[in-house]
């Protein structure tokens, strides 16, 4: 099932995420959907509360569905390291036909549970590196325009109060 992907402006999206404690069957569905949802958009990360829900999970494959190893479910993540800088350009599903320059870490390495809530620990640079740090963020409620200098940040909140008033987004 393709879920409603909640876009900036949404205050769901500014909240701190709530731990998973339930590995259910509801679990499962709901990172089936999330999939289903982040692949339909199409996009390469999706955060649960992208989705509506304050839960501390996201998906991922940066691959785009080519190559089954990189699809990833990360549940309750902690960032343990995070080495060097990349810059390049990044997209949100919550800032549709946004683009922006953002520095992230070249290489992460992050502990998460899986869709079992087994522990495993992912060593990842570049795109994925990049993925995990986005998606990341957004369980803390933090945005990716909030890494951009004020006025090129107004500028992106310029545009988008624009969209709004025109029904464009
Ligand atoms: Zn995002």
């Amino acid at each position: 099932m393709i879920l409603e992907i909640v876009k900036y402006g949404d205050p769901i999206l500014t909240r701190s995420a709530e731990r998973v404690t339930e590995f259910d069957e509801k679990l499962h569905k709901l990172v089936d959907n999330m999939f289903e949802t982040m692949y339909a958009a199409p996009g390469v990360g999706l955060a649960a509360p992208q989705v509506g829900l304050l839960k501390r999970l996201f998906v991922m494959d940066c691959s785009s569905g080519k190559d089954t190893k990189q699809k990833l479910v990360l549940i309750n993540p902690v960032i343990n390291m995070e080495e060097g800088e990349q810059i390049g350009e990044e997209g949100c599903l919550s800032f549709p036909g946004i683009y922006v320059q953002v520095k992230r870490p070249q290489r992460v390495v992050v502990r998460a549970q899986d869709i079992n809530g087994s522990e495993f620990d992912l060593d990842i640079l570049d795109l994925e590196a990049r993925c995990v740090s986005h998606e990341t963020d957004h369980l803390d409620g933090d945005l990716f325009i909030e890494y951009l200098s004020p006025l090129k940040r107004d500028l992106v909140k310029r545009k988008i109060k624009k969209r709004i008033k025109q029904g464009d987004w």
